[in-house]
């Protein structure tokens, strides 16, 4: 069993799309997605058609939870808040009581799946560090987690100690957890504008992170053709 491992999707239908088909070239037999499937650019119906179709277990991001709950955005950034609000309009009743029923956490086979943190999953803390992996780790009943949020793929393996790093392929080894950020699909931090995903390779205990080029002039256009803001056209050439 082979599946591709998928976070922050974003709305952006051209990474995802991109995605996908490099994933079918490398025969995965299933799919994860790590929520945030909609915010930040244009294309949420869509998006979630998409992840529905594939029916595979997903759980729930903070822009999912936003984008169909109608908590006020105090708080919120102001550009994310401006998204929100947008994202709201555009999702059917249908779709936003699809996102309202993800869990915060789920299990898939022998391996745990989470947006933000296991510790307080609902806080959507972010583990960018080995003291907030830490924290995760003591709530870990698998051996593996995935998680996202952060758009960067770093990952964490606890021994003894909690050791941090980026990666390009992992190989597991029994007696040490493994917390792993697969990056995101539709908006990468990390300074490469390529969509990010892994594969977790179940039979060879692997996981293997992959880019994927795609045309995000497309999706640059879409963004400002809706009038969402420049800002998060821009980000998307420069992944950041
Ligand atoms: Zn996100």
């Amino acid at each position: 069993m082979k599946y591709a491992i998928l976070a922050d999707i974003h709305s952006n239908l051209e990474a995802l799309r991109a995605v996908l088909e490099d994933a079918r070239t490398k025969k995965v037999s299933g799919y994860v997605c790590l929520g945030d499937i909609v915010g930040y650019n244009a294309n949420p119906v869509e998006c979630l058609e998409v992840i529905q179709e594939l029916g595979c277990p997903t759980v729930r991001g903070n822009h999912d939870h936003y984008c169909s709950h109608n908590d006020n955005l105090n708080g919120f950034h102001p550009l994310a808040a401006d998204v929100v609000d947008w994202t709201r309009r555009q999702l059917s009743e249908e779709q936003r009581d699809y996102l309202r029923g993800l869990k915060y956490v789920d299990r898939v086979e022998t391996f745990t799946i989470v947006h933000s943190t296991l510790d307080t999953p609902e806080m959507w803390g972010y583990v960018f560090d080995k003291l907030e992996a830490e924290a995760s780790f003591a709530y870990q009943a698998t051996s593996l987690c995935f998680f996202g949020h952060t758009h960067v793929p770093l990952a964490f393996e606890k021994a003894e100690v909690v050791r941090a790093g980026l990666y390009a392929k992992i190989r597991i080894s029994l007696g040490k957890k493994y917390f792993i950020n697969v990056g995101s699909v539709g908006q990468p931090r990390d300074g490469d504008p390529r969509a990010a995903y892994a594969i977790y390779d179940l039979l060879n205990n692997e996981i293997e992170l992959h880019r994927v080029s795609y045309d995000y002039r497309v999706t640059q256009k879409k963004i400002i053709d809706s009038g969402l803001p420049a800002r998060l056209a821009a980000r998307l050439a420069v992944g950041r």
